[in-house]
């Protein structure tokens, strides 16, 4: 049984108050609330363990080193990766896209190459490839969609040619919720010899994620959109292809030897980790990988489908309202505009009412300019929200309206 008032008492924060309501939290998207494992692993760690991982010799380095490496292995099960030289850690799914466009553009992209992106992909997943455009003249094209916010699989395939290198999509869209048929993409990728990248921050939060069942060769997420610390992250890639990519920042960790003359680099997964990593963040990372599995991801996606099912009938029964993604395929994300109420005057008079939720282009400017609009009101689900919650929602709507 998912009893989710039961599961909202280990996120003390879902208990307070803002502006004298009952906080109402639909931001998920952006970030999502911590239960009180992660909070506490983390304060244990830095009262009872804390100590700089890998290098030292003394007890509480090998402990913090343990806890550190376990979290790989509990990131690697999660994900179901055949090794965890296949796990590095970042700071999150910017770092990761990142990382990803400047050690594979290094290794594999040259003048006039291509890569395949999407419509809907969030500035992480365009950026950083245009910031490799400017050390070599890659080309990006863009998968289009169609009126319900789903990708055109048809023009997807005409977009291949002997110059295309690469294909990174994002898994479901921040602004649409759309789940896109990712395991059809990366088939059809691979039928040309092509890898496919994921951008799956919003996907590894709310549905079931295997990167050997989607057969994918990169696949990025954050931590903090999981119930887990800020500032750690994952890029899984295939081991073949990251033994073949350079590092994308040098300095400790990352190498075997230093010479003024030559220095070597270290193994997989290291050769990406220069530096002090966050470890006590990567313990938090796992516990929070651990609630997700205990409650089950299929429960979890069950739950958060079906309050997206009612919220966007409510939604709908208001009238006046424009939803933007309508995929057959939805996850936990709503994307609307109330009448000709401007998105930042609804969000901010919700929030008066103890109602989070989040406004503006939601870092995909290239998709609001392709949907002709500045930007959205959005909710977003998480495994603690309720019902209650959409009915108070919808009431705040409603309220503000009247005030229109
Ligand atoms: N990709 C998608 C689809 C996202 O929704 C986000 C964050 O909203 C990101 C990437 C960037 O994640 P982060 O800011 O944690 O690096």
């Amino acid at each position: 049984m998912y009893d989710v008032y039961k599961i909202r008492e280990d996120f003390p924060i879902l208990g307070r108050e803002v502006y004298k309501h009952p906080l109402v939290y639909l931001d998920n998207a952006a970030t999502t609330q911590k239960p009180r494992v992660v909070v506490d692993s983390i304060v244990k760690e830095y009262y009872s363990v804390n100590a700089n991982v890998h290098r030292g010799v003394h007890y509480l380095s090998q402990l913090a080193t343990e806890l550190h490496e376990t979290s790989r292995e509990i990131v690697r099960k999660f994900l179901n990766a055949h090794s965890t030289s296949e796990i590095i850690f970042t700071r999150g799914t910017t770092e990761s896209m990142n990382l990803l466009a400047y050690s594979f553009g290094e290794a594999f992209l040259k003048d006039g190459d291509e890569v395949i992106i999407s419509v809907m992909e969030h500035h992480s997943n365009i950026v950083p490839w245009q910031i490799l455009q400017q050390r070599k003249k890659i080309v990006l094209k863009i998968i289009p969609m169609n009126d319900k916010g789903e990708l055109l699989l048809e023009e997807y395939k005409k977009l291949f040619s002997e110059r295309t290198k690469l294909v990174s999509v994002t898994h479901v869209s921040n602004v649409l919720g759309t789940i896109n048929p990712i395991k059809e993409l990366i088939r059809i990728a691979h039928e040309y010899g092509i890898p496919v990248a994921v951008d799956a921050a919003q996907s590894v939060p709310h549905i079931p994620v295997d990167v050997q069942d989607l057969d994918c060769d990169f696949l990025a997420f954050s931590g903090h959109k999981i119930y887990g610390p800020t500032g750690v992250g994952v890029l899984y890639g295939k081991e073949v292809l990251l033994e073949q990519m350079p590092p994308y920042q040098g300095g400790g960790e990352m190498i075997q030897s230093v010479s003024f003359e030559h220095t070597t680099y270290n193994t997989l997964p290291f050769k990406f980790e220069a530096g002090t990593p966050d470890y006590v963040a990567t313990t938090g990372l796992a516990k929070a990988l651990d609630y997700c599995t205990t409650l089950g991801m299929e429960n979890i996606a069950l739950h958060e489908q079906e309050l997206t099912r009612y919220a966007m009938d409510k939604l709908n029964q208001l009238g006046d309202i424009r939803i933007f993604g309508e995929a057959t395929e939805k996850d936990a994300v709503i994307s609307f505009q109330v009448g000709n109420i401007h998105h930042l005057d609804l969000g901010t008079l919700l929030d008066r009412l103890g109602i989070a939720i989040r406004t503006g282009h939601h870092c995909a400017e290239p998709l609001m300019r392709f949907l002709g609009i500045e930007g959205t009101a959005r909710v977003s689900f998480a495994l603690y929200n309720t019902k209650n919650e959409i009915d108070t929602l919808i009431a705040g709507i409603e309220r503000v309206r009247k005030m229109f």
